[in-house]
């Protein structure tokens, strides 16, 4: 068939025109007749943009990494849409706010011991640039889970306490426990991620003179110590004797009687402040704090979709980041911040869609936030996630369809498994969707599929759902962002915050 084409089209060739190699008819060359195209003109559009982009080989005085926990690239995609189409616009097409940078690098996440990785060794490759085996903190591959003498002995360098000792600001804002895996990974060197207070120590750990990640990020060594930490894990601060202030029927964690927001408070005396309460953060006048350590829930804060229904009050994540950054800029040494949205990954674990995307629209808002506020000229903000899930997006609805809906072909008509009924365009590879034994599949309707609460289908059954093992994008605008392109080593993020800021070369290490 192609060839006959082929042929016919020579013969054309050699009839229309005398010595085919030598002249070409001006009525055979082919026309970009799609130049009007609003696809095609949306293509060139962007590579003009890209022919123009001068590269940015300034220093970086200031570094901020954005973290979305387990935001991979499906994540990214169905939060692009649901994005748009809360906003009433074409979601397909929609661009989150990371998605507008310049340079993107793809990052293989496997840990040293795990073909997938937890949130632990990831946040620990991008913050010391070495990768190491879940469930460490802060130590080396060669460390072994729950071993205090490792803990002490095979620590590795956070470029945060390379910042704080170089006189530059550090800060750290999650929505989940500040004393979590990625936050933690910028201060803490722990045996095991589950160390988030004394009482969850084996008592030869303690005894041996190891401590806690809460403690740690108090008694950070490196400058001053951490100048913004905010997030939740209030619990992991307060000693069992102490009742939460939010919740009269809660208690403190803390086993050793230590209340570590007072630690806090005295270590910085008037420049300190603690906050627990939207209230309080609204009142923290950024020009007069220079370490501000916010705990807004005993353990995580609310996912964005059930925040504005807590009694204290939360800020967003974009508040909390517009915050950080006000403190943190003052200092003319610069600064390093880390941004995580803690909680796209327990929307997924919990099989729950609606708060994966509601909360990585949060992140979306907070990135919008950085954007505005600093000078892209001296800030390398870098944008990625820690690992994937098995979030997925399957299935051949039509453009416009609602991403949490039941999939509606391009004929209008809902799409049918093969028993008949019709399937989710977002489902789980495992999870809490899954039912054993196989069950006959609900015929799923639209309202039921786009409601907050709705679990969506799962293959294999779990409690909760797991990490998904597939690469992840990382997003970078600013001075040395080009330096992320390609496929690349997890780690390799480090390496480039740090050359980008010169941090070990001023530190006299590189
Ligand atoms: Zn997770």
């Amino acid at each position: 068939m192609f060839r006959s084409t082929l042929a016919t089209h020579l013969a054309l060739s050699v009839t229309l025109c005398t010595g085919w190699v030598a002249t070409v008819c001006a009525e055979e060359k082919a026309q970009l007749v799609q130049r009007e195209d609003p696809y095609f003109k949306q293509a060139q559009e962007q590579l003009q943009q890209r022919l123009a982009q001068p590269k940015n080989t300034h220093r970086a005085k200031n570094v901020i990494l954005v973290v979305g926990d387990g935001m991979g690239f499906s994540t990214v995609t169905a939060a692009r849409i649901f994005e748009g189409q809360q906003r009433g616009v074409d979601g397909e097409s929609n661009v989150l706010a990371w998605e507008a940078f310049p340079y993107l690098a793809a990052a293989k996440t496997y840990s040293a011991n795990a073909q997938i990785t937890d949130s632990a060794p990831s946040a620990v490759a991008m913050t010391t640039g070495v990768k190491t085996l879940n469930d460490l903190m802060g130590l080396d591959h060669t460390a072994s889970l729950n071993n205090c003498e490792d803990q002490k002995t095979k620590t590795v360098t956070t470029l945060w306490e390379m910042a704080a000792s170089l006189g530059m600001s550090t800060g750290a804002v999650t929505t989940a426990t500040i004393t979590h895996a990625t936050p933690g990974a910028t201060y803490a060197h722990i045996a095991n991620r589950d160390w988030e207070s004394d009482a969850k120590m084996p008592a030869e750990a303690l005894a041996a003179g190891c401590s806690d990640i809460a403690r740690q990020l108090v008694e950070m060594k490196y400058g001053n110590g951490l100048n913004v930490a905010m997030g939740g894990g209030r619990a992991n601060f307060l000693p069992e004797s102490a009742t939460d202030p939010e919740y009269a029927a809660k208690k403190g964690n803390r086993k050793d009687g230590r209340d570590l927001t007072q630690a806090w408070l005295k270590r910085y005396g008037e420049r300190g402040s603690y906050v627990w309460n939207q209230s309080q953060f609204d009142r923290i006048d950024p020009a007069k704090v220079d370490h501000l350590l916010a705990l807004f829930e005993p353990s995580h804060m609310n996912f964005d979709h059930d925040r504005r229904e807590d009694a204290a009050g939360e800020p967003s994540l974009a508040e909390m980041t517009g915050k950080a950054i006000d403190i943190l800029a003052r200092n003319p040494e610069g600064y390093l911040l880390l941004v995580e949205g803690g909680r796209i990954d327990h929307g997924s674990h919990n099989g729950n869609a609606y708060r994966t995307l509601t909360d990585t629209v949060a992140l979306n808002e907070a990135v919008k936030t950085i954007i505005g506020k600093v000078d892209l000229n001296e800030t390398l903000v870098v944008v990625t996630g820690d690992h994937s899930h098995t979030l997925t997006l399957a299935g051949y609805a039509k453009r416009g369809n609602p991403i949490l809906g039941i999939s509606i072909g391009v004929n209008g008509k809902p799409l049918l498994g093969s028993d008949g009924k019709p399937y989710t365009t977002i489902s789980f590879a495992n999870g809490p969707g899954g039912v054993i034994p196989l069950p006959e599949r609900p015929a799923l309707t639209m309202e039921q599929t786009s409601a907050p609460d709705f679990i969506q289908p799962a293959l294999v059954p779990m409690k909760s759902e797991t990490h998904g093992g597939e690469d992840l994008g990382i997003y970078a605008i600013g001075p040395w962002s080009h330096l992320f392109q390609g496929t690349v080593e997890e780690n390799y993020t480090f390496h480039v915050m740090n050359y980008a800021s010169r941090i070990g070369e001023r530190l006299s290490n590189l």
